[in-house]
Parts: C-alpha cells; structure tokens; sequence
C-alpha cells in the first residue's frame, strides 16, 4: 500500500501559505503522517549578490534572515494550530533547499503552491516546476487562485 509518513510544506509567506498548510493538513489526517514546515532563504553569497556584499555583512543579512525565517514558521504553525510540526530553515534556492530537506528528514510527499510570490504569469511558478522536475518523491500542487 502506498504510504506517506513525512509530508512537507514548502511555504514562501505569500498570503496563500496558510491555504497551502490547510491543504497539507487535510493530506497529512488522511495518511495519519507527520508535517514540517519549510522556508528557504536565499543564499545571497553565492547566488544574487556576490558583488554587492561583502562576505562577513551577507553573513549578518543571512543569520537575521533565518532568525525572522524561524519566527515566521512558528507563527504559521501556531495559526494552523501545529504545535507538533517540525519547522525547518534551509539555505539556497528554493529547489535546492526543498530538495535537501527532502532528504535529510525523509519526507514522502511535497506540498507546494502553484504559485508564490513569483507571481503568476506561466502554468506553474517556477518553484513549483523545478520541484516537479526534479523530486525524488510526489509532488502535491495546490491550485491556487490567480
Ligand atoms: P513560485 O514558483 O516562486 O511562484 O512559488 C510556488 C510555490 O513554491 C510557493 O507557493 C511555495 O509553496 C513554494 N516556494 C517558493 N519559494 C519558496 C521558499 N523560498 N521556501 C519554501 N517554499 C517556497
């Protein structure tokens, strides 16, 4: 029998990551799994401002970025009355830093929106496109409204 224990929750604090989580919920009784919450943060050293920053202030930007990261999380767990969710923070794209979660928590199914703060001018945002292509395991895309 197909089984989930982890589901993960991929949410970028746009307005639709409370739906999203409400998704995850319902998904997560029916299969009676566990759920983490994960953020990713841009990992602005090697990906968008190399120029611009300098090693030791980026790392500054990063760490208030994963505190503020962390503190959003619980938020959302509190508001979807999550207490036991795991919430996690990864570093990177959002891709690479879904995918890693993935694999270091052993997650069976991904939760994703089909859009995000990318916006919604393609089928898919591109988050949710790259995940799909790439994802060792399913891939669950809520619709959301444009
Ligand atoms: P996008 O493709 O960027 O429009 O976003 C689509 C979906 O990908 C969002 O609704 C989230 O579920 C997920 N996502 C995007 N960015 C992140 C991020 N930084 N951390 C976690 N999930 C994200």
């Amino acid at each position: 029998m197909y089984d989930v224990k982890n589901i993960l929750l991929a949410v970028d604090f746009s307005k639709d990551s409370e739906f999203i989580g409400l998704r995850g919920i319902d998904l997560a009784k029916r299969y009676g799994a566990k759920l983490f919450l994960a953020h990713v943060v841009i990992d602005l050293n090697s990906h968008f401002f190399p120029q611009i920053f300098i090693s030791s202030m980026s790392d500054d930007v990063e760490r208030q970025m994963i505190d503020s990261a962390e503190k959003q999380l619980k938020e959302l767990a509190e508001k979807l009355d999550l207490p036991e969710a795991e919430c996690l923070v990864e570093v990177g794209t959002p891709k690479a830093g879904i995918l890693k979660a993935v694999q270091k928590h052993d997650i069976d199914l991904i939760v994703v929106g089909s859009h995000g703060l990318g916006g919604v001018d393609t089928v898919l945002g591109s988050t949710a496109d790259s995940i799909l292509h790439k994802s060792p395991v399913d891939v669950f895309v809520v619709r959301l409204p444009n």
